[in-house]
């Protein structure tokens, strides 16, 4: 039967049919949906869980894989970053089951905050790199990965991009091979990479590398598409080998769907085979590289005639084929929607009832440094919030303020992680700041949910991947075992709890950890209170309600604030802000808070 699937969605098709045993993985767009399709396979027998980071996935599934069973990781493009350490080593000391590690980068970066081309790590760790092209192929590459991955003994890289993962295609869906019998076989010299073993273990990935690189003008996953002229012949991969075949009808295409180990002997017979060679490819230019460095001319993005940033969309590849023959020959494309003018910018920003809000709005009130980290609350950067100074990646909201504190920083450093991120890698810089005698203020913005990638279960919601309740892992019993010994929990809606809470622990000269806990509204899926309105004969229009940055408060034609009903979720905070007590519920009393000093 034939399915309309996404990547994402025939990834885990994939994994099912080549009769995968366990997926593990950490929630990162644009790979999330995999792990969640794949525990769609739970009463067929396949376990999945998120792990708490990608470091814990990947070495989770290598213990799986080397006891004989085929495992899925999946992860965003930083992710390999966290998960590098287990995965060079594992290119040594190999699999037994295939191992498929999917990434998924993000061109363009739409949800990210790098551009890193994942295919460095396949040269790096020595191991293949898939590139599929579409939902079809996708799923046809992960059962070709874990056989590659048996045949050759190590993990295999799948990388796909946010086109290939959230686009569809009709896929055929097939009968799942069995699953491979789980049996731990002692060897020593092969698992235990002490120097002894190691420095033989690295001869030997060295000869993987040979055979690979021979067997893979002939895996059928990199094939020449004929071309009418042999004027031009292009280099291309996954989807953006499609584009160029779109734009490009008439010239050759060298379409690669293995990258590494380069297939040198395709790319000498392809470029002998037409007269100029140009490189189309997304990311770095990792193949027009290697090319060149077999002394074959090549154009692409060294010679300007490619874009090095950004997705490699059709209308990029269409504009290169104008700079090669000129807009006579090539005319403009017809622009596919009007263009919309003069509409105002939409950064994006903490949805209405956020949380966040409420602890980003009490920091405003202290002259503190802000380092923030990756999640909904990076978004607290914007005005007029405009609560976050610095941010790095996972965990370093706050290892970047015990960094700056210990530096000699004279202003007071705060640092913030959401709940999914404290226990991603949270913890070992909480006990980093306690350990060394820090003295920064710890906050954890906790809405009980991994809410910025679609609202996935973590260690601390008590529930699994697969639906089944578990132990919650307490945030404030892992800080006092880390040796906290000033905890705070606060209700973020109440400004001047929040505020008062957050003056104590800035002011103490210990390390302190604050915790800003209310659930995600959009997960809980309720209204947190009445719809607010502003009432017209008490507002003076001061316009101190818009501190919050609540997107349901808009000003009107008249200069005024207003509350567009079917967008206020009823948390309340903008009520505490109004000196005049114009803000409320209809017919319901005036709030009783006082806005803090
Ligand atoms: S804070 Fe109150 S008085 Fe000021 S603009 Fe908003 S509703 Fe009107
Ligand atoms: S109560 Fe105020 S701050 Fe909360 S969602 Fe409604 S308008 Fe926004």
């Amino acid at each position: 039967m034939k399915k309309l699937l996404s990547g994402n969605e025939a990834i885990a098709r994939g994994a099912f049919e080549g009769g995968v045993t366990a997926g593990f993985g950490y929630p990162g767009t644009p790979s999330t949906e995999i792990l969640e399709n794949l525990a769609l396979y739970g009463p067929q027998g396949v376990y999945a869980e998120w792990s708490p980071n990608e470091k814990v996935a990947l070495e989770a599934a290598a213990g799986a894989s080397i006891a004989g069973a085929r495992t899925l990781v999946t992860m965003k493009l930083v992710g390999l970053n966290v998960a590098a350490d287990p995965l060079m080593t594992l290119s040594y000391i190999g699999v037994v089951g295939g191992m498929v590690v999917v990434v998924a980068d993000d061109p363009g970066q739409d949800s990210s905050q790098t551009e890193q081309d994942t295919r460095h790590y396949a040269r790096l760790a020595k191991v293949p790199v898939l590139e599929p092209a579409d939902a079809a192929e996708a799923r046809d590459f992960v059962v070709r990965g874990f056989e590659l991955s048996e045949a050759y003994g190590c993990p295999v890289l799948l990388r796909t991009t946010t086109c290939v993962g959230h686009s569809r295609r009709l896929v055929e869906e097939r009968e799942p091979r069995p699953r491979n019998t789980v049996s731990f076989r002692p060897n020593v010299p092969r698992f235990v990479p002490i120097p002894l073993y190691g420095r033989k273990l690295r001869v030997q990935v060295e000869e993987r590398l040979d055979r690979q690189a021979a067997d893979a003008a002939g895996s059928g996953l990199n094939a020449v598409l004929p071309g009418a002229s042999r004027a031009l012949g292009i280099v291309s991969h996954g989807v953006t080998a499609l584009h160029c075949r779109e734009q490009f009808p008439d010239a050759p295409l060298l379409k690669i769907g293995w990258g590494f180990p380069f297939p040198d002997a395709l790319f000498r017979s392809f470029a002998a085979s037409v007269d100029r060679l140009l490189v189309i490819e997304e990311g770095d230019p990792i193949l027009e590289e290697r090319i060149l460095s077999l002394g074959i001319p090549c154009e692409g993005k060294r010679t300007g005639l490619v874009p090095r940033c950004g997705e490699i969309t059709p209308a990029r590849i269409h504009a290169i084929r104008q700079r090669l023959f000129g807009r006579d020959a090539v005319p403009d494309l017809p622009s596919p929607v009007p263009e919309a003018a003069d509409l105002p910018g939409r950064p994006p920003m903490l949805c209405p009832g956020c949380p966040h809000r409420g602890l980003f709005l009490a920091l405003t009130h202290f002259d503190v440094i802000v380092t923030g980290d990756i999640g909904c609350y990076s978004l607290g950067v914007f005005p007029p919030l405009s609560r976050t100074d610095v941010l790095l990646c996972m965990g370093a909201g706050f290892t970047m303020a015990h960094g700056m504190q210990k530096a000699g920083e004279k202003k007071k450093v705060v640092g913030i992680v959401g709940d999914s991120t404290f226990f991603h890698s949270g913890i070992t810089g909480l006990l980093d700041v306690v350990y060394n005698k820090g003295s920064s203020t710890l906050i954890v913005v906790d809405n009980r949910i991994t809410a910025m990638t679609g609202h996935q279960d973590h260690p601390g919601t008590g529930v699994t991947l697969l639906g089944e309740p578990t132990k919650a892992a307490s945030i404030e019993a892992i800080a006092r075992a880390c040796g906290v010994e000033r905890i705070r929990v606060v209700n973020p809606y109440d400004q001047a709890e929040t505020v008062a809470a957050l003056r104590e622990e800035i002011a103490s000269d210990e390390p302190s950890l604050v915790i800003s806990r209310a659930p995600c509204p959009l997960h809980i899926k309720r209204r947190l209170g009445p719809a607010r309105a502003i009432d017209p004969a008490k507002c003076r229009a001061c316009k101190a309600c818009l501190r919050c940055g609540c997107p349901a408060i808009e000003v009107g034609e008249n200069g005024r604030p207003r509350i567009n009903p079917a967008a206020c979720n009823g948390c309340g905070l903008c009520d505490q802000l109004c000196r005049f007590g114009a803000i409320a519920a209809p017919d319901s009393p005036p709030p009783s808070t006082t806005p803090p000093a």
